[in-house]
C-alpha cells in the first residue's frame, strides 16, 4: 500500500467514558484512534479529538463505556471444550481425575472442540492463548479461528528423548512444545524441547503428589504410571532426592525462559529460581481452587520479579453456569473478590504479563499508539460514568461480561 492510499483511509476515533490498559494508558473520559487495525493515538478525549494529524476521521461516542485491550489466556486446553464443566471427585484424588479425563477425552472430536473453544474465547474478549494441543491440526484450528499466541504440542513419556519435528516455514510460527509434567514426561523430553529453540511450557508444582514423585519416585503418580503400564524401574533414578519439582527442573529452567502452568506449591527457594531464570507462571485461580489448592503465592512471586499471568486451564475446572468459561475476566474477578487484589495488578496479569509469557510484541494487549489490535478488536465494559469509583473496580465488582468491539 502506498503512503497516499493509506492517508485516504479514515481514522476512527472512539470516545469513551474511560480508557484503560496496563501500560500507562488511563484517561476518563478517553479516546482511542484506530486506523487499519492499529492504534494511532490514545489518551484524554480532548487531546485526541484536537489532534489535527488524525484527519480525516470518523468519531464514534461510546457513553458509559470503558475501553480495554484484548486479554491473554496464558494456559488453556481448548481441545477439551466440548467436555464442559465437570465436578471434581476429591475422594479419587488428582490421579483419579487424570485417569477419568483420559477416558473422556479419548473419543472427543478435538478439532471441532478446539474450534468451539477458540470461538468462545474470542467472544469472551480473549485475543491470545497459550494453548495445549495434541496435534498440529488443533493448533492450526485455533489460529484459523482468529486467536494468536502459542500452541504447545503436548508430549508424554518418561523414557522419551525426542520431540516430533516441527518443519520451519509456513504455519510453524506460534508452535511450541509442552512436555506435559515431570511425572508424565522425562528429563530427556524436557531437554529436547529446550534444544528445539521453540517456545516451551509445562505443568509444574501443581500438586503435593508431584513433589512426592520427584523426591522418591513414589506415591500416587507412581501408582498411576504402573496402572497405565508406563513405569519402568530404570526411571526411578531420574526421580530421587529433589526438594521440589521446580528444583527437579532446574537444568531446564536455567537453559530457557519457560512458561509454567500452576506452580501451586512453591518454596522461597523455588520462587527465587523462577525469578532468576526469567520464568513465567500461568496461574489459573479457579482451576487451582477446583482441585483444592489454597494459598497460591502469586503476589509474592510478582514481588520477587516472576512474570505471573492468568489462565483458565481446561473448561472442566470452570463452574457450571459460568457464562464465560473461556474468559479471563472471571479469573480476574475471582481474585479481586477472594483476595482484594489490586485491579491494576490484575489487568497487568491479564494482558501484558500474558503477552510477555507468550513472547508477543511489547505493546501487545495495550492501547499504546502503534499497537496492532489482534482481530481488530477492543473490549467494552459498561460503567457508571457518574460513579467516582475506578472503572476497573466497577467492572470487577459487578457481574457483567465484556463485549467485543470490532474497529
Ligand atoms: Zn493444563
Amino acid at each position: 500500500m502506498t503512503a497516499s492510499s493509506s492517508k485516504r483511509r479514515p481514522t476512527r476515533i472512539l470516545v469513551a467514558a474511560a480508557i484503560r490498559d496496563a501500560a500507562g494508558v488511563n484517561a476518563r473520559p478517553g479516546a482511542v484512534a484506530v486506523r487499519d487495525g492499529r492504534i494511532v493515538s490514545s489518551g484524554p478525549a480532548d487531546l485526541v479529538l484536537n489532534d489535527k494529524a488524525l484527519d480525516p476521521s470518523v468519531v464514534r461516542t461510546l457513553p458509559g463505556v470503558c475501553l480495554l485491550p484484548g486479554l491473554v489466556n496464558a494456559h488453556s486446553h481448548l481441545e477439551l471444550s466440548r467436555l464442559g464443566p465437570r465436578p471434581y471427585d476429591a475422594s479419587r484424588g488428582f490421579t483419579g481425575w487424570v485417569a477419568k479425563l483420559r477416558q473422556a477425552a479419548g473419543p472427543l472430536d478435538k478439532i471441532a472442540s478446539a474450534r468451539q473453544g477458540a470461538r468462545a474465547s474470542l467472544a469472551a474478549g480473549v485475543c491470545a492463548v497459550g494453548d495445549i494441543a495434541s496435534s498440529r491440526a488443533v493448533i492450526e484450528t485455533v489460529r484459523d479461528a482468529g486467536l494468536t499466541g502459542v500452541g504447545y504440542l503436548e508430549l508424554f513419556g518418561l523414557g522419551e528423548t525426542k520431540v516430533p519435528p516441527v518443519d520451519p516455514g509456513v504455519g510453524a510460527e506460534g508452535v511450541g512444545y509442552q512436555p506435559h509434567a515431570p511425572y508424565s514426561a522425562g528429563p530427556g523430553l524436557f531437554k529436547a524441547a529446550v534444544e528445539s529453540g521453540l517456545p516451551v511450557c509445562t505443568h509444574l508444582a501443581e500438586t503435593l503428589e508431584e513433589h512426592r514423585f520427584v523426591r522418591d519416585a513414589g506415591g500416587p503418580f507412581r501408582e498411576l504410571l504402573e496402572d497405565l503400564d508406563k513405569w519402568r524401574d530404570e526411571f526411578a533414578v531420574m526421580y530421587r532426592g529433589h526438594a521440589s519439582s521446580i528444583q527437579w527442573m532446574r537444568p531446564h529452567l536455567e537453559a530457557r525462559p519457560w512458561l509454567l502452568a500452576h506452580c501451586n506449591y512453591v518454596s522461597d527457594d523455588d520462587m527465587k529460581l523462577l525469578a532468576d531464570t526469567g520464568a513465567s507462571v500461568a496461574y489459573c485461580p479457579i482451576a487451582s481452587d477446583y482441585f483444592g489448592h489454597s494459598g497460591h503465592r502469586y503476589r509474592q512471586m510478582l514481588e520477587m520479579g516472576v512474570n505471573v499471568c492468568l489462565g483458565t486451564d481446561s473448561i472442566l475446572c470452570q463452574p457450571k453456569g459460568e457464562t464465560s468459561p473461556h474468559g479471563i475476566l472471571p479469573q480476574m474477578r475471582y481474585l479481586f473478590q477472594r483476595d482484594r487484589t489490586d485491579p491494576d495488578l490484575l489487568l497487568k496479569m491479564a494482558t501484558v504479563n500474558g503477552a510477555r509469557a507468550l513472547d508477543l510484541p511489547d505493546d501487545f494487549a495495550t492501547l499504546r499508539p502503534g499497537a496492532q489490535l489482534p482481530g481488530a478488536h477492543l473490549l467494552t465494559a459498561m460503567i457508571d460514568p457518574h460513579d467516582e469509583t475506578d472503572p476497573l473496580r466497577q467492572l470487577l465488582r459487578e457481574d457483567q461480561n465484556l463485549e467485543v468491539l470490532h474497529v
